[in-house]
């Protein structure tokens, strides 16, 4: 896809389009209307009328809270854009992983960017659809555009229900803790815990100062509880939608805002750790130009084989569909 590298010195709309307004996107919609992140927001659908109705219902609250200028919108509205969000597809079936939606929504997709493509000249690609790091290794090929652009929220999600579960652990605020979940957003996501800190402290330094019991069993059940929450919500309502909702605006302030941030999130990586040719999470310096830098940081053998786990994992959807 063409596309204009001089966009940032273009005056900034702070305009997103949004592809794909069902639970997801109608509540990053609303999420970016509360903060007040985005002057124009654009909702599209291949239900037009949904979207339609979506961009009402959230016009209809304006008076009293946020801004934006909020409509229904078609593909030619995709052409000065500085963020395009793309949810559309299908969310997760009770007891489905996300790799089994690949071939779905990988076509859905697809079709979604045939038709942004007529009509994009610039902006930021977000990718939401599940499983985001093979529909945006996807989108990356088929836009061709240059690396960081096209990104996916990947781990962001995880991340963040990683530092929730510590805190939750520790009895504290989760704004002292720092941690990531790298690698899949899904099955085989690892928890660096080499990097987490409390307060920039060390964890197994904090716990043994305050006197808490941190060995290898808390270690082992906190991933595997945050691994299982998005099934979790699944099962007891059948869709997950406001925590993602507000890591796309976490990440759309750093883009639109020129909030530069890092972030946990899924791009093409370029080899990292010796990994090519696969979309994966790493935390990433996030700005206005997508994905600026990804991070290499000095992890523990068991951390580095199981990244390398997860490469293997993707690459092996990737040469199936
Ligand atoms: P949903 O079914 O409520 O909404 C999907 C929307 O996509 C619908 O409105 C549908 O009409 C639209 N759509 C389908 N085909 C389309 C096309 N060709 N063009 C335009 N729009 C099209 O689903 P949801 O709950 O909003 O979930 C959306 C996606 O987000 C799913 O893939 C889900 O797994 C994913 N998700 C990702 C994360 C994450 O952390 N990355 C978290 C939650 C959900």
């Amino acid at each position: 896809m063409p596309y204009s590298i001089n966009f940032l010195n273009n005056q900034y709309k702070r305009k997103v389009s949004i592809i794909g307004t069902g639970y997801v996107g109608s509540t990053i919609a609303y999420a970016l209307m509360l903060k007040e992140l985005a002057r124009e927001i654009v909702l599209i659908d291949i239900n037009k009328k949904s979207a339609k109705g979506e961009a009402l219902d959230i016009k209809h609250g304006i008076p009293y809270m946020g801004s934006a200028i909020i409509y229904d919108g078609d593909y030619s509205d995709c052409s000065d854009n500085d963020l395009i969000i793309i949810t559309a597809g299908r969310n997760r079936k009770t007891n489905e992983s996300r790799l089994e939606m690949a071939e779905d929504n990988i076509r859905i997709v697809n079709n979604v960017v045939n038709q942004l493509s007529k009509y994009y000249t610039k902006g930021i690609i977000l990718i939401v659809t599940n499983p985001v790091d093979i529909i945006t290794y996807k989108v990356a090929q088929w836009t061709g555009l240059p690396n960081g652009i096209v990104f996916g929220t990947g781990c962001i999600l995880d991340s963040s229900r990683f530092v929730n579960t510590i805190a939750d652990y520790l009895s504290i605020n989760t704004e002292v803790i720092n941690g990531a979940i790298v690698g899949e957003h899904g099955e085989s996501q690892i928890p660096i815990w080499t990097k987490v800190t409390v307060a920039g402290v060390p964890i197994d330094e904090y716990c043994d100062s305050i006197g808490l019991q941190f060995t290898q069993v808390e270690k082992d059940m906190i991933p595997q509880k945050v691994k299982g929450m998005g099934t979790e919500i699944i099962l007891d309502k059948g869709k997950t939608h406001y925590g993602i909702a507000t890591c796309v605006c976490y990440l759309a302030d750093a883009i639109l805002n020129r909030r530069a941030t890092i972030a946990s999130v899924t791009s093409l990586l370029e080899g990292e750790y010796g990994v090519n040719n696969v979309a994966l999470s790493l935390p990433c310096i996030i700005g206005s130009n997508g994905v600026e830098k990804r991070i290499i940081e000095r992890w523990a053998d068991n951390e580095l084989k199981l990244f390398k786990d997860s490469e293997k994992r993707l690459k092996s959807v990737l040469a199936r569909v």
